[in-house]
């Protein structure tokens, strides 16, 4: 942690909390600019406040979330069509997990439709891969997660060459159209992606590995991604640049630091419910007229 991130005297912070230097939107892909081979993981763009100052702003983010998480989900019951959709990316033990139980988990389950993507079951395969996603899209009012997503298909797919190229490399303009309807219908998307490396991978299955509590999250599989990380960096590039759209854009977040990629989707979900402008629904009801009701009961 640097001088300047405690708040010194001369910056006049001192005694204040950090704050973001910049706000974690300028994470947001830029399709043509940006390399991710350039991206340190290790980075935390726009934080120099440390660990747990931003555990902290975490913590303090809940109330915040979880009343516009209330607001939201009473619009939805009272015939509102909004919703919002979190979309969390990335290697294995990139901390997608860790993400919905410590931010997500901010808020009323009741109000959050959570969904993980895995190995297609031989239902899913019979239909389009857009077929289980649909399906799993937030009601009005409701929260939706995707831990792994319809994005997959230009991933995972692609690298272990489960389809060939001229039919993976479609997808990137059918996601786009899907997720443009989504959002024209009144879901406001969020994506992230987790960018950990391969070090930080190294340890934390290594730490999986150390430990019986933790075999139940270890899947031999997992070194067989491993060994086809440049693959899969050239596919999470391609990703990036093709499927990064004004309605739905990407945002990239260096993830070895667990603390930090919490507090960055925190933000995100808190300025994804905050541009909803969320009020209470008025009651279609006499309100002292069931005041009158109850007193005479
Ligand atoms: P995670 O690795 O995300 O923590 P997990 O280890 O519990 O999750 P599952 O959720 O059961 O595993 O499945 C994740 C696996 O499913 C990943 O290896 C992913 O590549 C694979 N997968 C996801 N979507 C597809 C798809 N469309 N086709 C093939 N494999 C897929």
């Amino acid at each position: 942690m640097g001088k300047r991130s405690k708040g010194s005297d001369d910056d006049g912070r001192e005694g204040r909390p950090p704050e973001w230097t910049t706000h974690p939107t300028t994470l947001r892909w830029s399709p043509g600019d940006d390399d991710l081979t350039a991206l340190d993981p290790s980075a935390t763009p726009g934080w120099d406040g440390g660990k747990a100052a931003a555990t902290d702003l975490v913590a303090a983010h809940a109330g915040e979330l979880s009343d516009l998480q209330e607001r939201l989900f009473a619009e939805g019951r009272s015939g509102g069509s909004r919703s919002v959709l979190l979309v969390l990316q990335g290697l294995d033990t990139s901390g997608k997990g860790g993400i919905v139980r410590h931010v997500v988990g901010l808020v009323d389950p009741q109000g959050v439709m959570h969904r993980s993507f895995g190995v297609p079951t031989a239902e899913e395969k019979a239909h389009g891969y857009l077929w289980r996603v649909r399906n799993a899209l937030p009601r009005p009012g409701y929260i939706g997660v995707f831990d792994r997503s319809h994005h997959e298909q230009v991933l995972v797919v692609r690298v272990d060459g489960l389809e060939p190229p001229e039919e993976w490399a479609t997808h990137y303009d059918e996601i786009n159209a899907f997720e443009a309807a989504v959002a024209a219908s009144g879901t406001t998307i969020v994506k992230v992606a987790l960018m950990i490396s391969r070090d930080e991978q190294k340890e934390r299955l290594a730490k999986r590995l150390d430990r019986p509590d933790k075999h139940w999250k270890y899947d031999p599989a997992d070194i067989d991604a491993r060994l086809r990380w440049d693959d899969y960096v050239a596919a999470y590039q391609d990703l990036l640049d093709r499927t990064s759209t004004v309605v739905a854009p990407w945002h990239v977040v260096p993830a070895d630091h667990k603390w930090y990629s919490r507090l960055v989707v925190s933000e995100l979900l808190l300025d994804a419910l905050r541009s909803l402008d969320l009020g209470w629904p008025l009651a279609d009801f006499d309100v002292e007229a069931e005041k009158r009701r109850l007193a005479a009961t």
